[in-house]
């Protein structure tokens, strides 16, 4: 029996779900269950995963359980970027088959998404608008945006490079130096898209939402305890990203970070007008680490996210929110100097599960108990496609894509903590300094 001594904690500051109509959750579990299935954890990894087992099993139950509420994950305080081109490459050509790789999965994920929110009209601003990869500096081009143009020039996918005012004319302000636009990612309100998906699942699944899982036992029997209940299963999926240690899943293994993200309230039709560029776009940094993520949505809002930092306690006190609201605001200042007096909304933060080599933490880790954690941050279609393929395992269903995602490796070993976090805030602090021009 494996005592699970963190659970999550929503601290109720999500801006993507403080935008939305208010939704009310499952009822939490209440009573002894004995199910087929249980998938612990609603993220896109959980969602994708319920799914395909119900489609797979019909006839099977299955139980999905998440600590807090649809949407309030992760999951739901991402950028919102559906992303399926390869943009955090090597400096060579080596990793060609794996980019590649990355693509057919990315695809595969966005075509399930697309084809819930179309089946079940879900009101998630999906805009399939592409995306830029961004760079300000000669260092960022050169490291980042170069050798992702090779890639993108070896695979034969379309992109344009945008220098200058080709790029300032796209977004509207000139912090940014360089582009590559791609055309096929798509951009969404994540809480609308998460909530959406775990209000649409399949008959035979049951999701039990504010029920956190205490303990976790895998033998003799699959047995977990929650507050009010405890539930016993055939095979268990644990889908629950940085939390897998403390289900005694790929310990020192698995890096957590957060991540901040910030929104502005909406623009007015007159800031709107003041406000040059397309309606709706979205890039990514070059150093995802040192730069900032930033959107004009659909809904006419500036999304900023940054501040980047490893982050073991997985907790987070309210207080620390106000010099990263602060500190969002003076760049929103200095970058839409045309919007003055527009304010910052809401400021969040939300935890990416990274590893050291890239790997994915997918597979079998006990009898009959399954996991699939550890996107490296590309949560909405790695995430996705790995929560529809372990369920493919698990239930023995033929699918070629498994082998393409176990291609990916598993996450490395890494040192154990203090080491641990003297490397990774070492590391930290030379990718902050040598791309600080990226900031
Ligand atoms: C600010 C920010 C910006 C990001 N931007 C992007 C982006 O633009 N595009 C993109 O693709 N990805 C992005 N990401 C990453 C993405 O959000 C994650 O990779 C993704 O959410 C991981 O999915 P998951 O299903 O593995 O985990 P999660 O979404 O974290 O879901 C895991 C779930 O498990 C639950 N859980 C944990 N422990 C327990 C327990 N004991 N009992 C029950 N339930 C439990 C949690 O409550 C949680 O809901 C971003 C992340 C952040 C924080």
């Amino acid at each position: 029996m494996t005592a699970v001594t963190i659970t999550p904690l929503n601290d109720n500051t999500n801006g993507w779900s403080r935008i939305l109509p208010p939704r009310q959750p499952k009822p939490a579990l209440d009573r002894d269950l004995v199910v087929d299935w249980v998938v612990v954890g609603a993220g896109q990894v959980g969602l994708a995963a319920a799914r395909r087992l119900a489609e797979n099993r019909p006839g099977d139950s299955i139980a999905l359980v998440e600590a807090g509420t649809a949407g309030e994950g992760a999951q739901g305080r991402n950028a919102g970027f559906i992303i399926d081109s390869p943009h955090n490459v090597g400096s060579s050509l080596g990793e060609l088959s794996a980019a590649r790789d990355y693509v057919t999965l990315a695809r595969t994920a966005i075509a399930s998404l697309e084809e819930q929110v179309r089946k079940y009209d879900i009101q998630c601003d999906w805009d399939p608008v592409g995306k830029l990869h961004t760079a300000v500096s000669p260092l960022g081009i050169k490291e980042i945006l170069e050798p992702t143009r090779k890639v993108l020039d070896a695979l034969k996918e379309p992109y344009t490079w945008l220098e200058g005012k080709a790029l300032h004319e796209r977004i509207g302000f000139k912090h940014f130096s360089t582009g590559i636009y791609t055309p096929g990612s798509v951009l969404v309100n994540p809480a609308a898209l998460s909530r959406g998906l775990a209000d649409n699942l399949p008959t035979n699944v049951t999701f039990y939402e504010n029920t956190p899982v205490t303990e976790a036992q895998f033998s003799p029997e699959i047995r977990l305890t929650t507050p009010h209940g405890t539930i016993r299963a055939g095979k268990l999926i644990i889908a629950v990203s940085v939390f897998a240690g403390q289900f005694g899943v790929l310990r020192n293994r698995l890096i957590p970070l957060s991540a901040c993200g910030s929104l502005t309230r909406q623009l007015t039709e007159e800031e709107q007008s003041r406000l040059e560029g397309s309606r709706s776009w979205g890039l990514t940094p070059a150093n995802a680490f040192v730069g900032a993520t930033v959107r004009r949505t659909r809904d006419q809002r500036i999304l900023i996210r940054q501040d980047m930092r490893y982050w073991p306690q997985l907790r987070r006190d309210s207080a620390s929110y106000k010099p990263i609201s602060e500190h969002h605001q003076e760049l929103f200042d200095h970058w839409f100097p045309a919007l003055k007096g527009v304010t910052i909304e809401n400021t969040w933060s939300g935890y990416i599960c990274i590893s050291r080599n890239d790997g994915a933490g997918f597979g079998e880790v006990a009898p009959d108990v399954y996991t699939a954690v550890c996107d490296n941050g590309l949560g909405w279609t790695k995430g996705t496609i790995s929560g529809l393929l372990i369920a493919d395992k698990a239930s023995g269903t033929d699918n070629p894509l498994i082998a393409t995602y176990e291609a990916i490796g598993q996450p490395s070993r890494l040192p154990p903590r203090p080491f641990l976090d003297v490397g990774v805030s070492a590391r930290f602090s030379w990718e902050l300094w040598r791309h600080r021009r990226e900031a």
